[in-house]
């Protein structure tokens, strides 16, 4: 029934303790999480919500036609991937260490995290991972 809401972290809990010049960029990686959630396939929901899809089929089917385009299989790996990505970023906002880069410690420039929300190493450490 309601699982999902369940599973939601609670975010107005969560946003107090969120710095005011990190809160814009929390937003946004909220918001980000948001939209990646819909465009992952059914599946990860359909577990839980298969008996209500049944009953209800007509607005779930609305509702999914409306967000879910079919993906590949790569692209389920990406998206799931850039949320993995998303929501460490919105946890190392929690812990104030957003900004500071997860190889070397070094902060992170301005330019790269509104360019990258979901950055977690500088650029060089970024270059040197994707080696
Ligand atoms: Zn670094």
């Amino acid at each position: 029934m309601s699982k999902n809401l369940h599973s939601l972290p609670a975010d107005t809990l969560i946003a107090s303790s969120i710095p005011p010049e990190s809160e814009r960029r929390y937003q946004q990686l909220c918001a980000m999480r948001d939209d990646l959630r819909q465009r992952l396939p059914q599946e990860l929901g359909a577990l839980a919500s298969s008996d209500d899809m049944r009953a209800g089929g007509d607005v779930v089917d609305m509702a999914l036609g409306a967000t879910n385009e079919p993906l590949h299989i790569g692209e389920v790996e990406l998206v799931e991937q850039q949320l993995c990505n998303v929501d460490v970023a919105i946890a190392r906002i929690q812990d104030g260490t957003h900004n500071q880069c997860e190889d070397c410690g070094l902060p992170i420039s301005k330019a790269r995290l509104n360019a990258v929300p979901s950055a977690t190493r500088c650029v060089k450490c970024q270059r040197e991972s994707e080696k």
